[in-house]
């Protein structure tokens, strides 16, 4: 970054790596606002995304540390903060500690909101996402709508990147309320698939002026890609996660974790994490065939797109049963060493 900034990789214990996407930052940052917070003071409000029972997501808050964990887990869909926000600022007014944790944009949006409110911000703390884009609530519907249609089931539960598999992290599993589930199947997949197509994020995402080492939190957490290369000292573990300290607020949060047992945390003296974070850089780049999957989308369906742009076909479920059998025996992983 060559900003100075100080960069941590970070990961929470074994119990909290399981529930979270990368090395369970988002916790160790609650666990460290619970800490600080003064104990006669009532407990913080945790605002962050979660799924309400039709499976929208939305930001709520959370007023036990139990409650927290129903944030945990990346849902891959833009979250809907705006009902969020009077509630916000109404436990700032009354003195309350408030943690917000979001993407760059929203994180922004709210701190723009409690401005114009003139709501004073010193107990609020910010945790801000590396974030390469989010599709919108609708697509994932559509996507929701075409599973259930096509297991005749509902579906209660969906897990963006589970930790079930070693050699791909971004494996998904989808439960229904029978109580049955499917993991890393092609029906699961195809949302993963569209997430990283570049197809249909929101329109935001690819001017996004948040792509940038400026960041809107007191802290940025993300996913510590090319941790193995950047620091190999740290030891192999399931998930690492990056953490990057912003201003003083986010240092007293870092001090903090710091002083916990059972947590793996070492600065990082080197830049060259960024070379495996473009969305410190520049925005997601428009996928070429963009325009036509817009226009498709608006005049056909889910099913529609699902053949015709990711390979929800014959041929397609042949080329993904292939490609997860290399993935799931290392074999692609020992190519890309050699
Ligand atoms: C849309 C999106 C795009 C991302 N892109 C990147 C990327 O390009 N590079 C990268 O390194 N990391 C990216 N991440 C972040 C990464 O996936 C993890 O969320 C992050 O590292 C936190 O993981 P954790 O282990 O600390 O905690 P976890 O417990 O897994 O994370 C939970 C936190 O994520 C928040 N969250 C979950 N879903 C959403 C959502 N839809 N909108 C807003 N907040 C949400 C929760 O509120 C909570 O604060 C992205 C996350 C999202 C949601
Ligand atoms: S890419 Fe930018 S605009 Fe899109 S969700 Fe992320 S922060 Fe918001």
């Amino acid at each position: 970054m060559g900003t100075g900034k100080t960069v941590y990789a970070l990961r929470a214990s074994n119990q909290v790596l399981k529930k979270s996407t990368s090395g369970g930052a988002f916790s160790l940052i609650v666990d460290a606002v619970y800490q600080i917070t003064n104990i006669d003071d009532k407990p913080p409000v945790v605002y962050g995304a979660a799924f309400d029972n039709e499976l929208n997501v939305l930001h709520s808050g959370a007023e036990s540390r139990q409650d927290c964990n129903k944030f945990c887990g990346s849902k891959y869909v833009q979250s809907k903060i705006r009902d969020s926000l009077p509630e916000l600022a109404k436990h700032l007014k009354h003195g309350r500690v408030v943690v917000f944790a979001s993407v760059p944009c929203q994180v922004n949006a709210v701190k723009n909101y409690l401005k114009k409110k003139n709501i004073n911000c010193e107990k609020l703390f910010t945790i801000d996402l590396l974030c390469h884009g989010s599709p919108s609530n609708n697509i994932w519907k559509d996507y929701v709508e075409w599973l259930q249609k096509k297991r005749n089931k509902k579906l209660v539960n969906f897990s963006f990147r589970t930790k079930q598999n070693i050699h791909y992290p971004y494996y998904a599993r989808a439960e229904y309320s029978d109580g049955s589930y499917e993991f890393a199947t092609q029906e699961t997949q195809l949302y993963i698939e569209l997430f990283f197509s570049s197809l249909a994020y929101n329109v935001a995402c690819y001017h996004c002026k948040f792509a940038s080492e400026e960041r809107t939190g007191d802290l940025t957490i993300g996913d510590f890609w090319g941790v193995e290369k950047v620091m190999p000292q740290l030891p192999p573990g399931k998930g690492t996660s990056l953490m990057i300290v912003n201003n003083e607020k986010g240092q007293i949060l870092a001090e903090q974790i710091r002083n916990m047992t059972d947590v793996v945390m070492q600065q990082c003296y080197t830049d060259e994490y960024i070379n495996y974070q473009d969305t410190l850089s520049c925005p997601v780049k428009k996928s070429s065939f963009y325009h036509k999957f817009t226009q498709d989308y608006a005049s056909y369906d889910f099913n529609y797109v699902a053949k015709q742009y990711l390979r929800y076909n014959f041929r397609g479920k042949l080329r993904f049963i292939l490609k997860k059998a290399m993935l799931n025996t290392g074999f692609m992983e020992k190519l890309i060493n050699k």
